[in-house]
């Protein structure tokens, strides 16, 4: 299997975080300061079974300026040009604003989304049933895979889920 795998998600959810980690080297920049990946970065992630090119998608949020408009329509051009898209959103922060006015271009998009619930070492193991059916009345996904990019935990299992979408 190889394919390309689109990363969405609100600044500072864990993409850059996630990236370095599969990739295994530093590619993005990770930074606390949110749009600080301004550029599509890719790299060339190596598993057994397949091979993915991850693109960052850093257009996809809500612009404050025109030029924030293009980066919108760049960025849903992308997401129709890949074969998965990984959508990440913040455990410990929950379903806001961001995630909504992602999830309504998402609507425009036919390609399979996997939804990425990340900084599950943030909340109580309780806590992540409430937040999955949250999302999970929004949109249609493909698949929903909590992880943490920091700390490792459910990385190698997205990475098999992402590969049976190719
Ligand atoms: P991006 O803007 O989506 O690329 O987010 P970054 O990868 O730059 O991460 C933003 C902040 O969240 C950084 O301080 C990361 O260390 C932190 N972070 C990312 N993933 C996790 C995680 O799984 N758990 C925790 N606790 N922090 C994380
Ligand atoms: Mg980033």
């Amino acid at each position: 299997h190889s394919g390309f795998i689109a990363i969405i998600g609100r600044p500072n959810v864990g993409k850059s975080t996630f990236m370095n980690r599969v990739i295994g080297e530093k590619i993005a920049i990770m930074s606390d300061k949110p749009q600080t990946t301004r550029n599509k970065i890719q790299g060339v992630v190596t598993t057994d079974e397949a091979q993915f090119v991850f693109i960052d998608t850093p257009g996809i949020h809500k612009p404050k300026h025109r030029l924030g408009d293009f980066m919108v329509k760049s960025a849903i051009d992308t997401l129709n040009e890949v074969d998965v898209i990984m959508f990440m959103v913040n455990a410990d922060e929950g379903y806001g604003k961001g995630d909504e006015f992602i999830i309504e271009k998402l609507k425009q998009v036919s390609n399979p989304v996997v939804l990425v619930i990340n900084k599950i070492d943030q909340v109580h193991p309780d806590q992540l049933l409430p937040i999955i059916d949250t999302y999970r009345e929004k949109l249609d996904f493909d698949e929903i895979v909590p992880i943490s990019a920091l700390e490792g935990n459910n990385t190698d299992h997205l990475l098999d889920v992402l590969t049976k979408k190719l």
